[in-house]
């Protein structure tokens, strides 16, 4: 037994702890669950606690079904919300095969493994992302209108809102489970909230991800109301973005960032850009995985000045346009180790391990094979007719899901980072979903054609 998992044990007996749960993320990046007594723990670590993988999304075939999880100590954490006694805590695992190698379909094994290919080639991959949701009246049922709770807008502070409570309490959770928030404010639409997580290196944000909207919604719950991460679920307001704030470092140098460059941006952070610009296309279905969430890229009809629809839809980066797809925040000139990119077409309801893995496969390509990057766009895209974004040689994103997917089926850049068996499984998936959704006859044709057609 190493030192960390001796701490976790004597912890779980000097703090009379007695459920632990084991988590682990299925392909499409929805939370797994099985609770051990602490007794079983020291097995645990030496060999894992068996699973029918074939029940969980993208894991296993039938024939295959044995799995193992096998928690990792160095994420042992206890859950605040479920109060001191009994006390509970959770660890994340990785996923292994019977013979104890690592399953190809454990998305923290596919980021794991395009971290380690960075960390040859000598730098560390780290996110800091900023996490947008809604906060409703009401539980979801099927064919209910959501309600958001107030009617703030950016950065408003409304008194006696749910929303402070809500943003108070659940932060407070997150610091207790070791996770830290830089900010947090209230977002554009009505009812949505932002909260910004430190930066960490990309496989501790991904964790960190995870915890956090299972968090939101204990909270949310816990005060009556509901926490969705849905990309857009009002057409009138816009969606819920994960912009993700992305570096490099070689030891304990930023990458990124070179004193005296143009825009004091190193030949690796340029190559960067150009790599995530080139493969963007690509990476789409994998950072935007919902039909709903192409309403939200596309959500063009709100994007007046102010409405702050500002999620990207064409391929470009730039300083203060935050209609590019890849911006250089300008806020105070980049300063030495905080230089860095945001990337802004993720949304929060992805799998936060599939989508860094592809960003990172993404921007290496480009630091590998040496990409020239285009001139940037200083104007807002959105305004420009579709001939002059031609003229710039400024490509749009996927329109929908069903694109999405067929440029990433022509991915060997995709196909490398996940791993043909999540590659496939994933692929699959998405095209069940879209035919799923082509077939539905919608409220907008019925309201739009009945009366006309
Ligand atoms: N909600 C917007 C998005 O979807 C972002 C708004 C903002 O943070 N400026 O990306
Ligand atoms: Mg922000
Ligand atoms: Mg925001
Ligand atoms: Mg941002």
């Amino acid at each position: 037994m190493d030192r960390q998992e001796e701490f976790v044990l004597r912890t779980l007996e000097e703090r009379d702890i007695r459920f632990v749960r084991l988590w682990f993320t299925d392909v499409l990046g929805s939370l797994k669950s099985v609770a051990v007594a602490p007794a079983e723990l020291e097995g645990a670590f030496a060999d894992g606690i068996g699973f029918d993988g074939s029940a969980i999304e993208g894991f296993a075939r039938v024939h295959e079904s044995d799995m193992i999880a096998r928690p990792d100590p160095s994420t042992f954490q206890l859950l605040p919300w479920r109060g001191e006694y009994p006390g509970v805590a959770r660890m994340f695992c990785d996923i292994l095969l019977p013979d104890g190698s690592p399953s190809y379909a454990d998305p923290r094994w596919v980021l794991k493994r395009n971290l380690s290919k960075a960390s040859e080639m000598g730098f560390t991959f780290y996110t800091h992302p900023e996490i947008e949701f809604f906060l409703l009246r009401e539980r979801p049922e099927v064919g209910s209108t959501p309600v958001p709770v107030d009617s703030g807008g950016y950065y408003d502070h409304i008194p006696h809102s749910v929303a402070h409570d809500f943003r108070r309490t659940s932060i407070t959770m997150l610091e207790a489970m070791g996770i830290s928030v830089e900010y947090s404010h209230h977002e554009s639409a009505p009812g949505q909230q932002e909260i910004d997580l430190r930066y960490a290196d990309a496989l501790t944000t991904a964790d960190n991800i995870m915890s956090f909207r299972l968090v939101m919604k204990e909270v949310a719950m816990e005060q009556g109301v509901w926490a969705t991460f849905m990309p857009k679920p009002f057409t009138e307001y816009p969606g819920s973005g994960m912009h993700t704030h992305i570096s490099l470092f070689e030891g304990d140098q930023n990458a990124f960032y070179e004193a005296g460059a143009e825009w004091q941006l190193s030949k690796t952070a340029r190559a960067f850009i150009a790599g995530l610009l080139k493969h963007a296309p690509e990476i789409t279905a994998v950072c935007n995985q919902w039909v709903n969430s192409y309403k939200r890229l596309w959500g063009g009809a709100e994007r007046t000045a102010g409405a702050g629809g500002e999620a990207p839809a064409y391929v470009c980066w730039g300083h203060n346009n935050r209609s590019a797809l890849v911006r250089v925040p300008m806020y105070k000139p980049q300063k030495g180790n905080s230089t860095r990119l945001e990337f802004r077409s993720l949304d929060a309801a992805c799998n936060p391990y599939l989508a860094f893995s592809v960003m990172l496969a993404a921007g290496m390509k480009g630091v590998e094979k040496g990409y020239e990057l285009p001139p940037g766009a200083e104007d807002d895209v959105w305004a420009l007719t579709s001939a002059e974004r031609r003229a710039l040689g400024i490509k749009p994103l996927p329109a929908d899901l069903n694109e999405a997917i067929r440029v990433m089926e022509q991915s060997e850049l995709v196909a490398e980072a996940l791993g043909e068996h999540v590659f496939d499984f994933f692929l699959r998936n998405k095209r069940e979903e879209w035919a799923d959704y082509r077939r539905q006859v919608t409220r907008y044709e019925l309201d739009r054609y009945l009366p006309m057609l």
